[in-house]
C-alpha cells in the first residue's frame, strides 16, 4: 500500500533494524521501544488489522515469535515476554503488527541502552525524512 511506513519498510524504502525475516513476515526493532529488544512482527503483505489477517499468516506469525524469543532470551538475557495486539483506536499504524515485548524481572526501569544505540541511527534518517 502507497502511503503505508510498514510496506515501505518491508520494500527497504525506509530503513528498519531488521532481527527477522522469511517469505511471509518480518521482524524488526520497535522505534520507540517500551523495552529493551521491543520488536514488531509484520505480514509482508499489507493487511490493515487482526481481522483483515488470514489465519494461515496469523498462526505462522505466532510460530515465528516464539522462535524470536528463544533468540532475543539468549541474546539479552530477559526474564520473560509479552505479546501484544492492538486493534481500532489503539492501533496507531494500520499494517497489523504483532508486539514482542522482552521483560526483565531484575530492572524496574530498563535503560534501554542497547535497543536505543542500535536505532539511534534509524531515527536520524526518519528525522531527515519527516522534516524533508
Ligand atoms: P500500534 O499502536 O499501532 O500497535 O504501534 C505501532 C508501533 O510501531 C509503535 O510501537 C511505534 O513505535 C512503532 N513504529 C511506528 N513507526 C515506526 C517505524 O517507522 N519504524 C519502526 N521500527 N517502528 C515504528
Ligand atoms: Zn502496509
Amino acid at each position: 500500500m502507497k502511503d503505508c511506513i510498514f510496506c515501505k519498510i518491508v520494500n527497504g524504502e525506509i530503513p528498519s533494524m531488521k532481527v527477522y525475516e522469511d517469505d511471509l513476515c518480518m521482524a524488526y526493532l520497535d522505534i520507540n521501544p517500551d523495552t529493551d529488544g521491543h520488536t514488531l512482527i509484520i505480514p509482508k503483505e499489507h493487511y490493515e488489522d487482526i481481522y483483515e489477517l488470514p489465519k494461515d499468516v496469523l498462526e505462522h506469525i505466532f510460530n515465528v515469535s516464539k522462535n524470536l524469543m528463544n533468540d532475543l532470551k539468549n541474546k539479552l538475557k530477559c526474564s520473560g515476554y509479552t505479546l501484544m495486539i492492538n486493534y481500532g483506536s489503539s492501533q496507531e499504524v494500520k499494517h497489523f503488527h504483532l508486539h514482542v515485548k522482552p521483560q526483565y524481572k531484575d530492572k524496574k526501569f530498563v535503560e534501554f541502552i542497547k535497543h536505543k544505540e542500535l536505532l539511534k541511527d534509524i531515527n536520524e534518517v526518519h528525522k531527515i525524512i519527516k522534516e524533508a
